[in-house]
C-alpha cells in the first residue's frame, strides 16, 4: 500500500496569473479612446484581485464600448443591442460563482436598453456594471444619444439636439433598491480603478458611470474637466472611493459625502457646476434578487423535477 511521501511526488503549482492571462486580441478601438483605459483598469483589477479566466465573464450589448468581450481573455456575450442587462441577469441567476462585468455604452444602457437597466438596479444582481458614456453613438458614426448635451450636433441633428441630456447617475439614484452608483473619468486612471475595484468589491448590482473620450466623434465634449481640474468635484469620505492624497490634493474642488446619504448624492448628480466624481451612494443591506432565487440551485435534477411536479399539481382543477 503507497503510504510515505517519496522524492517522486508531484505537489500542486499554485497558479498566478498575471496581465497576459486576461489580454483578448488586440483593441481595434481608435488611438486616443477612452475605452482603452476602462480595458487595461478591467484587466488589471483581473489580475490584482486573481480572478480565474474561466470563471470570469464580461457580457456587453452594441456598440464601440461592446467590443470589451473580445479584448479579455475570459469568457463573454456580445449581445443585442441593450441586451447586456437580461443576458447578465440570465447568467448570474444560475451561476453565483462567476466573476460578472456588464459592459454598456449610452445609447447601448440609456436609449434602446433602458428597461433592462432599471430593472437590473433594481433586482440587485451581483454584477459589476460599467456604463462608458461618450454622449454618442460612435460605431454607427456620429448620432446623437440620449446624453448627448443639448444643442450638439450630430449626424442626425445637423443643427445641434433639442433635448436636455438623461442624467445616468440620477436615474439610477431614483431606482428603489439602487445598491451602488459611482461616478469616474476614463483621463484619471487610479480613481478609475479604485473606483471600478470598489464597484467589484460590492456585493450587488455596482453601477459605475465612466465619462469616456471619444476623440473621434466628440472631443470637445470632456476636453475642459480634462484640462481644468476646477471642473470637477471629488466626492471623499472614509467610506467612499480610496484616493491616495498625493492624487487627491491635485483636485481643488471636493466634498465630504457619506455614501449613505441618498438625498445628498441626488442633489450632487443635480450639480451643473462641476462633474462630480467617487461613489454617490452605497446600500450594503440592498435585497439580493440573485440570493433569494438561489435556494436549491444544486438540487439534483430528479429532485428538481419532482418539486416542480407537486408544484403544478396546484393548478389541477
Ligand atoms: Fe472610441 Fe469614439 Fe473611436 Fe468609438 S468612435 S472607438 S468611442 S474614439
Ligand atoms: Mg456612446
Amino acid at each position: 500500500m503507497y503510504e510515505s511521501k517519496t522524492e517522486w511526488d508531484v505537489a500542486a503549482q499554485s497558479r498566478v496569473c498575471t496581465l497576459d492571462d486576461y489580454k483578448g486580441v488586440e483593441a481595434r478601438w481608435c488611438p486616443g479612446c477612452g475605452d482603452h483605459a476602462v480595458l487595461n483598469a478591467v484587466q488589471r483589477l483581473a489580475r490584482d484581485k486573481q480572478l480565474p479566466p474561466e470563471k470570469t465573464v464580461v457580457v456587453s450589448g452594441i456598440g464601440c464600448s461592446s467590443r470589451f468581450p473580445f479584448y479579455m481573455s475570459t469568457y463573454g456575450f456580445h449581445g443585442l443591442h441593450g441586451r447586456a442587462f437580461p443576458v447578465a441577469c440570465g447568467i448570474r441567476a444560475r451561476r453565483p460563482d462567476l466573476h460578472m462585468f456588464v459592459i454598456t455604452g449610452d445609447g447601448d444602457c440609456c436609449a434602446i436598453g433602458t428597461a433592462h437597466w432599471i430593472h437590473t438596479i433594481r433586482y440587485n444582481m451581483d454584477l459589476t456594471i460599467l456604463l462608458l458614456d461618450n454622449n454618442v453613438y460612435g460605431l454607427t458614426k456620429n448620432q446623437t444619444s440620449p446624453t448627448s448635451r443639448r444643442g450638439e450636433r450630430s449626424n442626425t441633428y445637423p443643427n445641434g439636439s433639442f433635448l436636455e441630456p438623461l442624467n445616468p447617475i440620477s436615474v439610477t439614484l431614483g431606482v428603489a433598491n439602487a445598491s451602488f452608483v459611482a461616478q469616474t473619468v476614463d483621463w484619471n486612471p487610479p480613481h478609475l480603478y479604485n473606483t471600478i475595484r470598489a464597484a467589484y468589491e460590492h456585493p450587488g448590482a455596482a453601477f459605475v458611470r465612466i465619462l469616456q473620450r471619444c476623440p473621434h466623434f466628440t472631443s470637445h465634449v470632456f476636453a475642459e474637466p480634462q484640462r481644468d481640474l476646477s471642473q470637477v468635484l471629488l466626492m471623499k469620505h472614509e467610506h467612499g472611493i480610496p484616493l491616495d492624497p498625493s492624487i487627491a490634493k491635485m483636485f481643488p474642488n471636493t466634498v465630504e459625502h457619506h455614501p449613505h446619504n441618498l438625498a445628498e448624492a441626488r442633489a450632487l448628480a443635480e450639480s451643473a457646476d462641476a462633474y462630480p466624481i467617487g461613489l454617490f451612494y452605497r446600500n450594503e443591506n440592498a435585497f439580493r434578487y440573485d440570493r433569494a432565487t438561489s435556494q436549491g440551485i444544486h438540487m439534483p435534477a430528479a429532485q428538481k423535477l419532482e418539486a416542480v411536479e407537486k408544484n403544478l399539481e396546484r393548478f389541477v382543477i
